[in-house]
């Protein structure tokens, strides 16, 4: 049994808080590592990991040699191996967000992906699942979630949608989730990642349709301040900041807007990992959950727990 100061320093590892910390994650054998970690579940699964390692070849290469069976063992096995893990809290899985010039680099993706002057806002996250050259590779992804949802009883596993721009695109999405069993309801949360602008204005149309956003804070800043993300020269200059005002307008605007409609907020890009009080004014603005990397989960847990703490103690003070 642990003596009373390790039941004090594992106490003070993982407060509770009213906002939840969940964990971003990109390479499912990492869970083994972490799973101890005090996080509320994970808040980011990408899936990259799973194309360019486990899988190694490009879905629709694979559709057009009859192999895409191994496409959707090899996701779900990756996917099941997390849930297992961390069951029962939430596993965030991020469905694929390639750029045509990263997919280019899997097998057979030479064949299949054009060539985009400008990747970064091109040919990339759910536009590809409803255009005529992915659709048939985003319902194998739809497949494997299912697999692990049904066949493994994982239904913790939710999904979240890459790189948003319209409504039109959403309502298309999911109709071709719900062709494939992924119907939205209780059990089954589907989010959009908040990292176009566009979310932001229409954040109350958005909010309509899903069960929750998570601000994509790496291509939000970008395309709020006009600023290449992989841009040295403009990093350098302090180009690229989350805690530029605009920004922290944008997340302030989507938080407002999502809530009327009781829709949830989370962030998985690198802001709250990197800098304290931009979590902090998360915190502040009402967010419902952040998902940090795994060496920032229980530093955030105890900071997201003293800001708690302080904004209750201010409320009462105000009674
Ligand atoms: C983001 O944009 O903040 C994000 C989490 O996605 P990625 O970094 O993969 O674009
Ligand atoms: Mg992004």
């Amino acid at each position: 049994t642990p003596s009373v100061i390790d039941q004090m320093n594992l106490h003070q590892l993982a407060p509770i808080t009213g906002t939840k910390v969940y964990m971003n994650l990109g390479e499912p054998d990492l869970i083994g590592k972490y799973k101890d970690l005090p996080f509320d579940g994970i808040g980011l699964m990408r899936t990259e990991f799973i194309f360019t390692h486990l899988v190694g070849a490009h879905p629709m290469y694979l559709l057009r040699n009859g192999e895409e069976k191994q496409f959707i063992d090899k996701m779900a096995e990756g996917i099941t191996k997390v849930a297992q893990d961390v069951y029962p809290k939430p596993v965030v899985v991020r469905l694929s967000d390639f750029r045509s010039n990263e997919f280019r680099g899997l097998k057979g993706g030479e064949e299949v992906e054009p060539i985009e002057a400008n990747p970064m806002i091109g040919w990339r996250g759910v536009s590809r699942y409803i255009s005529p050259e992915y659709e048939e590779g985003f319902r194998l992804e739809c497949r494997a979630i299912k697999k692990v949802r049904e066949d493994y009883g994982l239904i913790n596993v939710w999904t979240m949608l890459p790189f948003v721009r319209t409504t039109w695109e959403v309502k298309r999405v999911k109709e071709i989730m719900a062709e494939e069993g992924l119907i939205q309801d209780q059990q089954f949360k589907i989010w959009i990642m908040a990292e176009v602008p566009s979310v932001i204005f229409e954040a109350e149309e958005f909010a309509k349709m899903v069960d929750g956003f998570s601000i994509g804070s790496n291509d939000l800043t970008q395309l709020v301040l006009g600023s290449d993300r992989d841009s040295g020269i403009l990093n350098t200059m302090g180009y690229f900041d989350e805690r530029n005002p605009a920004v922290k307008k944008a997340i302030k605007m989507l938080i407002q807007g999502a809530h009327k409609h009781n829709k949830s907020v989370s962030i998985c890009g690198q802001g709250p990992s990197l800098y304290p009080e931009f979590t902090e004014f998360l915190i502040q603005e009402g967010i419902d959950s952040v998902s940090v990397n795994p060496d920032t989960v229980a530093g955030t847990r105890r900071l997201v727990a003293s800001v708690e703490q302080r904004m209750i103690m201010n409320k009462i003070r105000e009674l």
